[in-house]
């Protein structure tokens, strides 16, 4: 699904984008700002990616994460960055993506939808 939006064969509001990274915001918001930064290398979780991606796709989606705050205004006030990762983690798409969460109080646990 997400390698469709790489490929722009589905629409989404690109955030942000460099020569590693997609940032877009997430379909169904649950907080003010809602952005999804995945790697464009295609990594199933962050532990494939930590096993498997170069040091310059690692930095640059670290890296992403800091500037699309700044971008998105959120970087004095704060925001969570979370990654659900397998079935416990309650990851829903196969593809490794950051939810950037802000514009208001995050209590992380209950952001998570049932
Ligand atoms: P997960 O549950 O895997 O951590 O998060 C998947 C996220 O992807 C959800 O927040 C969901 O709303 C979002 N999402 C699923 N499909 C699409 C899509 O086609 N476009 C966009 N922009 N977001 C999507």
């Amino acid at each position: 699904m997400f390698a469709k939006i790489l490929r722009k064969e589905i629409p989404a509001t690109v955030i942000f984008e460099s020569e590693h990274v997609l940032a877009f915001e997430d379909i169904h918001p649950i907080k003010p700002v809602h952005v999804l930064v995945i790697p464009k290398g295609n990594y199933r979780s962050i532990l494939d990616f930590s096993e498997k991606a170069t040091d310059a796709e690692i930095t640059g989606l670290i890296r992403a994460l800091a500037t699309i705050a700044k971008k998105m205004k959120i970087d004095k006030d704060g925001f969570s960055i979370m990654t659900n990762s397998g079935h416990d983690g309650g990851q829903t798409v196969p593809h490794l993506h950051f939810h950037l969460l802000g514009g208001e109080k995050v209590a992380w646990e209950q952001s998570l939808r049932n």
